[in-house]
């Protein structure tokens, strides 16, 4: 019981938090975190956590959505370049589509990714990036 609790922290931790790996032989960082580096092929890493800082690298506007994103559309998805290196690719929020540039600095925040229909209203929440609010 008290395994199964800390596992469930452990998964929103990760959910949470931009933690990925890096590679012990060459220094590359991963996220999401890999099994083999793609830099060396090599197999052995330490958890590394992402600053949550990047640019904008990439984004595309959806305007029709999968089940449980309706209440969304239309909504931005980009590819953000974190200054640590590796590409994630995250909802955006807090932006219009219009003011959306590439090269844009971006910070990592929590935010409601989507809420499940049924009694429960449970509230899925994970990580997106809106423009950096200096
Ligand atoms: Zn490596």
């Amino acid at each position: 019981m008290a395994e199964n609790l800390a596992s469930t922290w452990r998964l929103r931790e990760q959910r949470y938090q931009l933690i990925g790996n890096i590679c012990k032989k060459c220094g590359a960082k991963h996220f999401p975190p890999r099994q083999v580096c793609t830099e060396c092929r090599g197999t052995e890493f330490e958890p590394f956590q992402f600053n949550g800082q990047g640019e904008l690298y990439s984004f595309t506007t959806l305007r029709s959505a999968p089940a449980g994103f309706e209440g969304y559309v239309p909504y931005s998805v980009g590819m953000i370049k974190l200054q640590e290196g590796p590409m994630v690719e995250a909802m955006l929020t807090d932006v219009d589509e219009e003011d959306l540039e590439i090269g844009t600095p971006m910070e990592m925040v929590t935010r409601k990714i989507r809420q499940e229909d049924g009694d429960r209203g449970l509230l899925v929440y994970g990580y997106k990036f809106r423009p950096k609010v200096s």
